[in-house]
């Protein structure tokens, strides 16, 4: 699915704070905002601060320590949010058939309500 990065996608203008988002959590590899119509009641994405179209695309290209950084950055996270209490999804999107819409990495953190089984 190798696409070029697109610099002026949303979420590197939330990155690069051209446009505002509700940060939850940030560090040097990873940022966590509110998702701007959330699904649940907790609905954050998790974004990697380099330049990756996807998961596909930052598995491939990425540092370990890039992989290391946002592994790490996702749990936390997700235990910052108390998530871990009661259990949580997470998801990525990937590519077309993916239903991926914007073109930066993101994983999505799904919590706050049992979830069922897969989302649609
Ligand atoms: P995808 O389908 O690419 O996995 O999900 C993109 C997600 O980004 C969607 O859940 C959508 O609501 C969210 N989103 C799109 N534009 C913005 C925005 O400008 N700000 C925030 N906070 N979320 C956005």
């Amino acid at each position: 699915i190798t696409q070029p990065y697109d610099p002026n996608n949303i979420f590197a203008r939330i990155l690069r704070g051209e446009i505002p988002a509700r940060r939850v959590w940030e560090d040097d590899h990873a940022v966590a905002f509110e998702d701007i119509a959330p699904q649940a009641p907790t609905h954050v994405l998790v974004i990697p601060r380099g330049a990756y179209v996807s998961w596909d695309d930052f598995s491939d290209r990425a540092s370990d320590k890039e992989i290391a950084g946002f592994v790490r950055a996702v749990g936390t996270v997700a235990r910052m949010l108390g998530l871990d209490a009661n259990g949580y999804r997470l998801l990525a999107n990937i590519g077309s058939h993916g239903g991926q819409e914007v073109p930066h990495l993101h994983v999505h953190l799904f919590g706050g309500r049992p979830l069922g089984t897969m989302l649609a």
